[in-house]
């Protein structure tokens, strides 16, 4: 683990994370995972970092610098952060090294936002100067999930460095090594030791105590829902600042003005890209009875003619899940929809055949005869399956839509733009796409509605979740 610029062994109490390759079942290393006294360790040590001069008073144009220097090292680590990641994941190459790619235009991104971005001189209302600057919490703690380890990990660091913070990132016990990389590439890029911790670990373990430390004081938490609840029970007793990005059971709907090829093929991108491993998977997909049977004609045909294959293979479009268990969970659910009466009309089973036998793999599958309230319609599955309902008019469509713990994205195909608009407003969602679907921008505020989750990542708001305001006045001669 990363602790203090220093690269160290973890706690001898503390069993090993081992890391397995998804797509072949092979061992590919094992990482040192922290106990309660390296997470204590740690968080003492940004603690200190956090408050030495050198960095409480560095310049932005300085921090900036530094930033987009890290932005080029990990471009330099391109290939080697992208294996990382396909080994501990198995995602398909092409979205690995898109993902490095975006995750160093985020750290440039914030080198822009943290040398650009002042405070405010608010609306004086007496004999007064008022002003509101931005200051950072000190140490933030940093929670990411297995999905898109290294683009969640630069979503926090970037801007929690930017706003002038200490981190201790603690990267999911499946996905360490991209966390530690990016670590070891801030430290090159002249970030002072002690600023970017990082200590893999598992959530009952590290995750808690990460939490519970009373020095850290704003965790930034992407993952499950029930995680993202219990780690802001802790924040409400510790009355603690929170961004949590949470889970989702998107709606992709289709109208039937919609270019029905171009929507079938977003919808099918939406959910089976990352083989449905992505918050904003477009899970259920609510289609106008009207065109109902064509667009599942044509659904069909693209989830069966979809690669699935070795994520190293040039034209892979699905890899493996990222586990065996969660392949399981996902393959067990499908199975209990099916055993209460849910058509499976394609997929709904491991790929045949010897080759791909040894990974965790699973056809991209749709299910139809449900309505919303089956468990398959209201569960994140987080897998490559998407369940097909039909609507009746507009108002049914919202109602539906909205009928669920979750408010993430949407997806709306119209060629009517008034109706467009009119039902992205309608949607209880963080992001609306009208005629596209998970086009996402560093630029962009992103995050939940309802049990989605707490504040919004990304943009200058990105930052601000990582800063805290104070505002001073100044006394000025009266009259
Ligand atoms: P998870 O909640 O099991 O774990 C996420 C991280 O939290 C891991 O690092 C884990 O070790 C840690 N953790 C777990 N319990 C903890 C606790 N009590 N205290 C502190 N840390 C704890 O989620 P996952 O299975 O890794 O990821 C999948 C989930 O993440 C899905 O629900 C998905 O929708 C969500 N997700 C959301 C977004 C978003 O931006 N909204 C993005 C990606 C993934």
């Amino acid at each position: 683990m990363l602790i203090g610029g220093q690269m160290i062994p973890g706690d001898a109490a503390t069993a090993p994370l081992v890391s397995v390759n998804p797509a072949d079942g092979r061992v590919n290393h094992e990482v040192a995972a922290a106990g309660t006294d390296a997470i204590d360790r740690a968080v003492r040590d940004a603690a200190q970092a956090a408050t030495q001069r050198s960095w409480r008073e560095m310049l932005p144009p300085q921090r900036a610098r530094i930033l987009s220097r890290i932005a080029d090292l990990m471009e330099r680590d391109g290939e080697n952060l992208a294996k990382l990641q396909m080994i501990e994941n198995g995602k398909v190459w092409s979205e690995c090294t898109a993902q490095v790619k975006s995750a160093a235009a985020t750290f440039r991104y914030y080198a822009g936002v943290c040398e650009t971005t002042g405070s405010e001189l608010t609306p004086s209302r007496g004999a007064y100067l008022s002003m509101t600057v931005y200051e950072p919490y000190g140490v933030v703690g940093a929670i990411t999930p297995w999905n898109s380890p290294l683009t969640m990990e630069a979503q926090k660091v970037a801007p929690a460095l930017a706003g002038g913070n200490a981190i201790v990132l603690k990267p999911s016990e499946i996905t360490p090594s991209t966390g530690l990389a990016l670590g070891q590439i801030a430290l090159e890029a002249g970030l002072p030791p002690g600023l970017l911790n990082v200590v893999p670990g598992t959530g009952q373990q590290a995750g808690a105590a990460l939490v519970e430390h009373p020095l850290v004081r704003m965790v930034s938490f992407t993952g499950g829902t029930e995680s993202g609840r219990r780690i802001a029970q802790v924040a409400a007793r510790k009355l603690m600042s929170v961004g949590l990005e949470l889970g989702g059971k998107s709606p992709h709907i289709v109208f039937d003005d919609a270019d029905l090829d171009e929507a079938v093929e977003a919808v099918a991108g939406g959910i089976f890209e990352g083989s449905g491993q992505s918050c904003v998977a477009g899970s259920r997909m609510f289609v106008q009875r009207t065109v109902y049977d064509a667009v599942m004609r044509k659904l069909v045909d693209v989830a069966c003619s979809l690669r699935v294959d070795m994520p190293d293979v040039p034209g892979a479009q699905m890899g493996p899940m990222a586990t065996f268990a969660h392949r399981d969970r996902v393959e067990a659910m499908v199975e209990s929809a099916r055993a209460e009466g849910a058509q499976i009309i394609a997929g709904g089973s491991r790929p045949q055949g010897e080759r791909l036998a040894g990974g965790a793999f699973y056809q991209p599958t749709v299910i139809a005869g449900i309505d919303n309230s089956a468990r398959i319609a209201q569960q994140e599955i987080f897998g490559p399956v998407l369940c097909m309902l039909p609507f009746d008019s507009e108002e049914d469509l919202v109602a539906q839509a909205n009928g669920t713990a979750y408010g993430l994205a949407a997806g709306i195909w119209t060629a009517d733009y008034r109706r467009g608009w009119r039902v992205a407003r309608a949607l209880e969602a963080g992001t609306v796409w009208i005629n596209t679907y998970k086009q996402l921008s560093i630029s962009t505020p992103f995050g939940g509605f309802k049990e989605s989750g707490l504040g919004r990542e990304k943009g200058i708001t990105g930052m601000r979740l990582y800063q805290q305001p104070k505002s001073i006045y100044l006394g000025m001669p009266r009259g």
